[in-house]
Parts: structure tokens; C-alpha cells; sequence
């Protein structure tokens, strides 16, 4: 018997016959997987995978409802689409390139929108592009279906299914615990045993309470409201207006932590994240100059699809028991960034577990929960770098000196773009948030930073000639 400690190296050598995880999957073990989003189709792809690897043979059922070839809210799993640049070279790396149905625009600079100017800001080393995709397909009111368009997570249900994943459609509505093995309740139908099951189903899903209700010590993950619409300006206005940029806005609005136009074919999809997104928050926003002149004659056109889900921005407590893991949303997310990417990195920890290590809670907590605390420690740092944000947002001289330094910076390369990094990515979600903080220690940052406040205040017409477009205001002086 390899020892607990055996390396994944070892465990392949010895094959499946001597695992040393007393709970664990063996030949014909069956997986139920409720949630069919990124986290679900990813677990199910990298179990099928990896137990390939081994000569290990499992049935995956994937639960989902949703076909996701639907227009609006019954096909779309409410989301930007921004996928960070970092996660479309890992999928690159392993083999899941995103073919061009899916990308619905290639982002490869943003324009930072504040009240003191408008600064674009091309991807830091002039290479890297995120892509703006669609969960399902398309709005509501888009017109018919276009066959050209295929949603992130058809496209990743199609790869999982493609590896030997069933889909059930069907809501799964109850999870409970009987002789040893979790059992999966629909509204129809007996109940269905399994050696596994992954909970992948998102945070907006009611089949958490019963989750939570099997008293394993699970806390459903705490989440805030959020804002989400689609504008239609057609593809010829969009190139003209918003290019292929995606629009971010620091904006001094209360309880407003990121707001983003996102454009991807014909429509253009606006996100406002933060703590306490309401209608009259969104009217603000809307109302706002900075935000109005994004639009053709600066007027914000009738959204054609709108909606207010629920986001992390706190992770679940102890997301795994004996034969059950919970991932992706239903476990733990990157706050306010990339959550298409924690659901990536969670689903290939929990799967690598449930092949290489068992599947019992020792194992989980072990092998999985290490990444789920890693994204949470993040987190942490993420929420303070927000609130250095807030501090800039309400503090004009401090605009100023990020405005300024931002702009200038433009015409340099590579890594001497300090700002710009930071901001590039602390808004796409491409680097962890320790390692964007780390970089605004560095002694150029903080001496180059000190520099623009001291510029962009004394004489703050000297924007004008920055690489930005200062509002008037500021190009006067005033
Ligand atoms: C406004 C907003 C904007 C965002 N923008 C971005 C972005 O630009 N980029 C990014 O990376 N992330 C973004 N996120 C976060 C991202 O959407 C999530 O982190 C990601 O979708 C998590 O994937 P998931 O598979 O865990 O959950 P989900 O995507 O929510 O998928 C869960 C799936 O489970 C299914 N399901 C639910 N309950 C059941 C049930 N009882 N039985 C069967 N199936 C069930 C649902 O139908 C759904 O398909 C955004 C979030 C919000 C709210």
C-alpha cells in the first residue's frame, strides 16, 4: 500500500487496485454532478480526464436544467463573460481552445472612465486578449436565434459530454444522506444513489439550504446583489463608440465597487458589482456624464434584458463531507473578478482529489480545501485593495495623480507601466490580488505615484498633454 503521502506520480504506478483512501471511486462508480455551469462541466471534464489517466472507469451524470441555446434569463447563467486572459491560455495549455463561436469579441485594451478623464489602457505587455463570451445565448429581444453564436457553457457541456458525461435535465431539488451514500431528489422520478456527488450549482440555487441542512458544518457562501443589463447598438456602433474595449468606471458613488461595458457583437452587457446594488444606485450610474458619454449622442439607450443576481463575497464554510464536494460558487469565488476561473481552479482541485486521493472528508479537506483557502486569503487582500479604491475614488487629487500617471504611461513598454498593470489586472482578474498589491510596494510605484500627485495637482492642465483625454475641468485647471 503507497503510503498517504504518495505523490499523483505514485499513484499512477500503482494503479487502481491498491488506493489508499478508504472511501474512494472505483470501476463503475457513479458521480452525480448538480449544476451543469463552468464548474460543473470543468469537474466533469477533469474526472473523466484524469481517471482516464489511471484506467479508471466512472459515469458522470450532469443535473441541468437549462439547455442554454435559449435567449434571456432561461438560457443565461447571468454574467459579464469577461474570460481573464489567464484562463484562455490554461484552457489553450490544455487543449480547450475557445473557437471563435464562443469569443463574441477578442477585449484587448479597456478605457478607464473617471471625472477627471478617460484613459485607454492596452493590455500591459501588447500580447495578451481576454475574451468576452456569452453564458447562453444572447439577450432577450435579440431576435432569432443565431446559429453563429454558441454560449460558454453549451461549448463546455458539449466538451464534457464529449468525454462520456450524461446531462439530465432536470432540477435537482433535495440531497440527503441514506446508508452511506448521498442520494439526488428531483421533482420527477426515484431518487438516484451515488458514490460522489459535486454540488456545482452556482450560489443562486435553492438546492444549497438542503445541503446546508445535512449538518456536516456547510455554510452556504455569502453573497451581495448585483445589477447586470444588455443595450443593443449594433455592431457597426459599438466598433465606432466602444471598440474593442472593455469600459470600467471609478466612479464616487457609494456601495459601488466595479462597473463595466462589456461589448460582444450586436450588444453591449453592463455590470455593477458592490455591496448594495439597487434601483436607485443603478439610475445614478446611468445618469452619470462619464458613463452617458459612452453612448451615441450621449444618450443610454432601453436595456433589452435586465436582471439583479447574487454574487460571492464571502467563501462557504467547510464545502466537502465524506462523498460530497461542493465547487465553483456553491464552495468559494474570486471576489468580484474571474469567478469563471475559481470555479475553473476549484473543479480541477476537487476532481484531482476525488481520482488521485479519495473521496472521503479526510481526503477533501486535505487535498481540496487547500486551493478553496488559498482564493479566500485573496480575497482578503482583494477586499482591501477595494477599499484603497473607494479612498481614490473619493479624493479628487488622488483622481488625479492615478488619471496622470495612468496616461503617461502609455507611451511606455512592458513592465514600466506600473499603474497600468495594476489597474489592467485588478480589473480583469488576471493576477491574484497578492501579487498586484505586492507590485504597489515597489519603491518605482510608490516614488512615481508620489511624483503625479505632486504634478497632477500643482499644475493640473499638465493632463492635457498626457496620453488621456481629461474632462475640461481638469484640462483647465479647475
Ligand atoms: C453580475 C455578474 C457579473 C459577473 N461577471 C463575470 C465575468 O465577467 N467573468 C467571470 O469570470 N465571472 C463573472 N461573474 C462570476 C461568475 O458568473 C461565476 O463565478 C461563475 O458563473 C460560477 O460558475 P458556477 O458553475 O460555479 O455557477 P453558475 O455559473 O451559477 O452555474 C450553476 C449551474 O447550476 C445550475 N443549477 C442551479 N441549481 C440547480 C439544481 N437545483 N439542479 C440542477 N442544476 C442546478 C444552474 O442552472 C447553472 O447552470 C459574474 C457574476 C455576476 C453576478
Amino acid at each position: 500500500m503507497p503510503r498517504p503521502s504518495a505523490s499523483i506520480e505514485d499513484r499512477l504506478a500503482v494503479g487502481l487496485s491498491e488506493r489508499f483512501d478508504p472511501v474512494a471511486l472505483e470501476n463503475g462508480s457513479r458521480v452525480g454532478v448538480i449544476g451543469g455551469g463552468p464548474a460543473g462541466s470543468f469537474f466533469s471534464l477533469f474526472l473523466l480526464k484524469m481517471a482516464e489517466t489511471i484506467g479508471l472507469d466512472v459515469d458522470i451524470d450532469i443535473y441541468e436544467p437549462r439547455h442554454f441555446v435559449h435567449k434571456g434569463p432561461a438560457g443565461c447563467n447571468h454574467c459579464g463573460g469577461i474570460v481573464s486572459e489567464f484562463l484562455v491560455q490554461l484552457l489553450a495549455a490544455e487543449g480547450f481552445r475557445l473557437p471563435p463561436e464562443v469569443v463574441q469579441r477578442g477585449i484587448d485594451s479597456y478605457m478607464l472612465h473617471m471625472d477627471v478623464g478617460t484613459v485607454r489602457i492596452d493590455t500591459p505587455l501588447q500580447e495578451k486578449r481576454i475574451a468576452a463570451v456569452y453564458r447562453g445565448n444572447g439577450p432577450r429581444d435579440a431576435g432569432p436565434a443565431p446559429t453563429h453564436v454558441v454560449g460558454f457553457d453549451r461549448h463546455l457541456q458539449d466538451l464534457a459530454v464529449s468525454r462520456g458525461a450524461k446531462i439530465r435535465r432536470q432540477l435537482v431539488n433535495q440531497v440527503s444522506w441514506e446508508e452511506d451514500r448521498p442520494h439526488v431528489q428531483c421533482s420527477t422520478g426515484p431518487s438516484e444513489v451515488y458514490d460522489l456527488v459535486a454540488v456545482a450549482a452556482g450560489i443562486n440555487s435553492n438546492v444549497l439550504q438542503p445541503i446546508e441542512g445535512l449538518e456536516f458544518g456547510y455554510r452556504i457562501p455569502e453573497a451581495a446583489r448585483t445589477f447586470i443589463c444588455e443595450f443593443h447598438l449594433g455592431e457597426a456602433t459599438i466598433r465606432e463608440h466602444l471598440g474593442t474595449s472593455m469600459h470600467l468606471f471609478l466612479l464616487d458613488i457609494p456601495h459601488l465597487e466595479c462597473a463595466a461595458i462589456i461589448p460582444k457583437g450586436d450588444f453591449v452587457t453592463l455590470c455593477l458589482l458592490g455591496d448594495k446594488i439597487d434601483d436607485s444606485l443603478v439610475t445614478t450610474f446611468l445618469d452619470a456624464p462619464e458613463v452617458r458619454a459612452c453612448f451615441p449622442k450621449a444618450m443610454v439607450p432601453r436595456t433589452v434584458c435586465h436582471c439583479f443576481p447574487r454574487i460571492n463575497v464571502k467563501a462557504a464554510v467547510r464545502p466537502f463531507t465524506d462523498r460530497i464536494v461542493l465547487i465553483g460558487d456553491s464552495g468559494v469565488a474570486r471576489l468580484y473578478k474571474d469567478g469563471i476561473g475559481s470555479a475553473y481552479r476549484t473543479a480541477k482541485a476537487a476532481a484531482r482529489t476525488a481520482v488521485f486521493h479519495g473521496i472521503s472528508d479526510e481526503a477533501f479537506a486535505k487535498h481540496y480545501w487547500p486551493t478553496c483557502r488559498q482564493i479566500d486569503v485573496d480575497n482578503s487582500i482583494g477586499r482591501f485593495m477595494f477599499t484603497v479604491s473607494h479612498v481614490i475614488q473619493k479624493t479628487r487629487p488622488t483622481r488625479r495623480a492615478l488619471f496622470r500617471m495612468t496616461a503617461t504611461e502609455q507611451t511606455r513598454t512592458g513592465n514600466r507601466r506600473h499603474m497600468s498593470s495594476v489597474l489592467w489586472d485588478l480589473f480583469t482578474g488576471s493576477a491574484p490580488y497578492r501579487e498586484i498589491l505586492l507590485r504597489t510596494f515597489r519603491p518605482a510605484f510608490v516614488a512615481r505615484l508620489g511624483w503625479n500627485l505632486v504634478a497632477g495637482n500643482v499644475a493640473p492642465g499638465s493632463l492635457a498633454s498626457a496620453n488621456g483625454q481629461p474632462t475640461n475641468g481638469d484640462a483647465n485647471g479647475h
